[in-house]
């Protein structure tokens, strides 16, 4: 067993809202399992809890903060290198950057030599769960595993589907990637803390007939994950009105070959309606909301209010490389950017609302675990889920030192870690299999006497 003693942030794992929970002053405990995996044995105030965990051995962090890992709810691994190039657009940034980055997967040495920064990128950054595409080279698949394994992160991939509208080097042959996908699930879904995930890559990119076997794989093998892209820029939208004239929208595109249920996850959805949002309530999938990559790309703004009042699963990711940062805090302030915006990016109004920091936070880490179908798995930190947390230091810049220091409430106190904070604040990640610790050098100031002032 082992005790770490923090300012405490965790969350009820099975609520479809933010029910944040947390100690000034408080204490893990967490133990590990047959499996290897360690998991949380109890949370909540140091001065109750220690008397019940007395020999156990203490890591003080007082003065720090101790959250859940944070889970990315969409990335490309292989586009860690195209992150900052400029394009006019989705369209031309895919023509441009990404599928002459994407081609190089081929060859496994390169593959190998991607995954691995991009894994301790990841865990640098905080982020202990990913759902992340490879590309169409089931090689890529292969190497990113091997460096997740190694390094006990949650990682769910898939080898991309693109049989048409791709240029040599990344289109796939139908048949043949049906047949790696099926091969990859069995080799690597449910292997350590990995999964795999269905990767169609977006409507336009796929045949009927590959569409058509991602559907049967999909019924098939009911608890590996499906991710691909939805309605996520205006001429993208109209290119799949034109490729399926029959199908009432986008989103229906991958209802109709049997791609909407639990666990699958669709990145971006701006351009929703109301039959949209409740096909995706009513199936159990998710949006990924991606609003760095949105800003970046010049895609739109994400629409929380009709998205929430829908019923919609949602939550948050970086969308690397069309996204500016690695950094679960860059893309909770984006968030909340997007969020404050009274316009979608087609013209249509919307109604701007201001996410509250527990709310940004929970997207990030308890309400993406639910997205996924982990609720109670990752993302929580409650009473038996996977013991997968940061440490954060409240003083890890200069200004984020001052402001965080006047913060008179926790919320006002998040709410400037979100609008301040990056990797500095990220000084030791914890992943609950494997090697434990990472500690990093960041976070500059020394570990404060006393936890912050917050009730
Ligand atoms: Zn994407």
């Amino acid at each position: 067993m082992q005790a770490w003693r923090a300012s405490l942030l965790w969350f009820d794992p099975h609520a479809d809202e933010p029910h944040p929970r947390y100690e000034a002053d408080g204490l893990l405990v967490t133990a590990a399992g047959a499996d290897g995996v360690r998991r949380v044995v109890a949370v909540g105030a140091f001065d109750t809890l220690r008397a019940a965990y007395p020999d156990v051995p203490l890591t003080e962090r007082r003065g720090r903060l101790i959250a859940p890992g944070f889970i990315d709810l969409h990335i490309h691994y292989p586009q860690t290198d195209v992150i900052g190039s400029p394009a006019e657009g989705l369209l031309p940034w895919l023509a441009q950057y990404t599928f002459p980055h994407e081609s190089r997967f081929a060859d496994p040495a390169h593959a190998r030599a991607v995954a691995r920064f991009f894994c301790d990128e990841l865990l640098r950054q905080g982020v202990t769960t990913a759902l992340t595409f490879a590309t169409s080279h089931p090689g890529s698949v292969d190497a990113l595993m091997a460096e997740a394994e190694a390094r006990g992160l949650r990682c769910i991939a898939g080898k991309v589907l693109q049989d048409r509208h791709s240029p040599d080097g990344v289109r796939d042959r139908t048949e043949q990637s049906l047949r790696d996908t099926e091969a990859l699930i069995i080799r690597w879904h449910g292997r350590a803390r990995l999964g795999y995930a269905i990767t169609p890559r977006f409507a336009p990119s796929c045949s009927d007939a590959q569409m058509r076997g991602a559907g049967e794989l999909a019924t098939r093998y009911p608890d590996v994950w499906i991710q691909s892209h939805v309605a996520e820029n205006v001429d993208e939208v109209r290119w799949v009105r034109e490729l399926y004239p029959h199908d009432r929208s986008y989103l229906a595109v991958y209802e109709r070959f049997g791609l909407l249920r639990e666990r699958a996850v669709y990145a971006h959805g701006i351009y929703l309606d109301a039959d949209d949002q409740r096909a995706l309530a009513q199936s159990g999938a998710a949006i990924a909301v991606s609003p760095t990559s949105n800003l970046f790309l010049g895609s739109g703004f994400f629409d929380y209010a009709t998205a929430r009042a829908g019923g919609v699963r949602l939550g948050l990711a970086s969308d690397v490389g069309g996204g500016m940062s690695f950094s679960p805090f860059a893309t909770m302030r984006a968030a909340y950017t997007v969020g404050r915006a009274a316009v979608r990016g087609d013209g249509r109004p919307k109604t701007g609302v201001s996410l509250s920091p527990f709310d940004l936070w929970w997207q990030h880490t308890a309400g993406a675990a639910r997205a996924l179908g982990l609720g109670g798995v990752v993302g929580s930190l409650a009473p038996g889920s996977e013991a997968d947390f940061v440490v954060l230091d409240p003083a890890a810049t200069p200004l984020l030192a001052r402001r965080t220091a006047q913060a008179e409430s926790l919320a006002e106190w998040l709410f400037a870690l979100i609008m301040l904070a990056d990797d500095r604040a990220v000084t030791e990640v914890v992943v609950a299999q494997g090697a434990g610790t990472q500690i990093f050098t960041g976070g500059a100031s020394a570990v404060h006497a006393g936890p912050p002032p917050l009730r």
